[in-house]
């Protein structure tokens, strides 16, 4: 039997419901290589809706996406900008230097997101000695800014900066949609400003695998390229991206649960003694908070809460992130609290 009962490590460790497991068995299905299988066609036609792009791309994850977005944009030796939080730095095995063979350029961003005057400050005069400039990318939402939803008004900005010198504007949206549901505003706006721009579909939106990339034609054919030169050209792939369709039907207004959860976990949290969090910081489905005032790293009082059944991310030093998503329910969140509550003061 699973030991933990209440996960609250990543919102990829939601599970296909029984409806979107049906969704996925009844698939229509064909050759994905070559256009021909119409459910992989479908998500992509409503992925480029949702975006307002011309062209769609499913692709195996989100990592690829972000990779195969470098690579188009960039050649070997340019630069890419962003903020020194982003998951490509931290999360990505290297890929960035590997895949596309880019520079990055790390700016200091409030909670993962940075400003136009920031960019600005960053751009320089082209010299023979520099990494050419290519392209910006912004995170929506910053995963570890802390769920931190870019306001629209900065987006527009950072492009606007990006786009007269030249440099194309990248996002990685594994979490657009929870900043849709979050701000109200649609997906097309905030994809506008941007060249490419991707979707998670196993991420909050609860499906196996997949992600889906977007821009216009010419990148994209670029981007198709480079998908099957990755090894990421997929065959009977609808019975995937059947759970994404099933995904984008049914799991996206439910992101507002997600996020009520979260709040509620971080006014629960904000009450045990020795634990330091911002429940005003808390904009869609993340709570980080610091633990130093416990007296035990975040790997310590990771540990501990494992052996009740309840995990939380943290393992280095003394911040924890706890992600709410699709298989948690507002009973766990209760039940959390409590746990973590007992486990911090059995310490103290
Ligand atoms: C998870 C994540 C990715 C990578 O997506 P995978 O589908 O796990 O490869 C990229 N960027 C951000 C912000 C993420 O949270």
């Amino acid at each position: 039997m699973n030991p933990i009962r209440i996960d609250l490590y990543s919102d990829t460790k939601s599970r296909p419901t029984p409806a979107m497991r049906r969704a996925m068995a009844d698939a229509e299905v064909g050759d994905e290589q070559s256009w021909e299988d119409p459910t992989v066609n479908l998500l992509c036609e409503m992925v480029c809706t949702l975006l307002e792009k011309e062209a769609a791309l499913f692709l195996p994850s989100g990592t690829m996406c972000n990779m195969i977005g470098f690579a188009a944009h960039c050649r070997p030796g340019d630069e890419v900008i962003l903020d020194r939080t982003a998951h490509p730095i931290h999360a990505e095995g290297g890929g960035p230097a590997v895949h596309a063979g880019v520079m990055l350029s790390m700016l200091e961003g409030r909670r993962g997101i940075f400003t136009a005057e920031q960019l600005r400050a960053a751009l320089k005069s082209p010299s023979v000695k520099l990494p050419p400039q290519r392209l910006v990318s912004i995170e929506q939402t910053s995963n570890t800014g802390g769920g931190s939803v870019w306001p629209l008004a900065t987006i527009r900005e950072v492009a606007a900066v990006a786009h007269e010198h030249g440099l194309s504007v990248h996002m990685d949206g594994a979490r657009l949609l929870n900043a849709v549901v979050a701000s109200g505003v649609p997906a097309r706006d905030y994809a506008a400003p941007c060249d490419s721009v991707w979707i998670d579909l196993s991420k909050g939106l609860g499906c196996p695998v997949g992600a889906v990339l977007a821009g216009d034609r010419d990148f994209m054919d670029e981007a198709w390229r480079l998908k099957h030169r990755f090894g990421g050209a997929m065959r009977q792939a609808g019975i995937v991206a059947a759970a994404g369709v099933y995904a984008l039907e049914h799991h996206v207004e439910r992101l507002a649960e997600d996020h009520a959860n979260a709040k509620a976990l971080a006014v629960g949290l904000a009450d045990v003694p020795g634990l330091a969090l911002d429940v005003g910081e808390v904009e869609t489905n993340m709570v980080f908070f610091d633990v130093a005032g416990t007296g035990l790293s975040a790997a310590q009082l990771g540990d501990r809460l494992l052996a009740e059944g309840l995990r939380i991310g943290g393992r280095d030093g003394t911040r924890m992130r706890a992600v709410t998503h699709l298989d948690v329910t507002r009973a766990q969140i209760d039940k959390a609290v409590q746990i973590v509550r007992r486990v911090v003061r059995e310490q103290r």
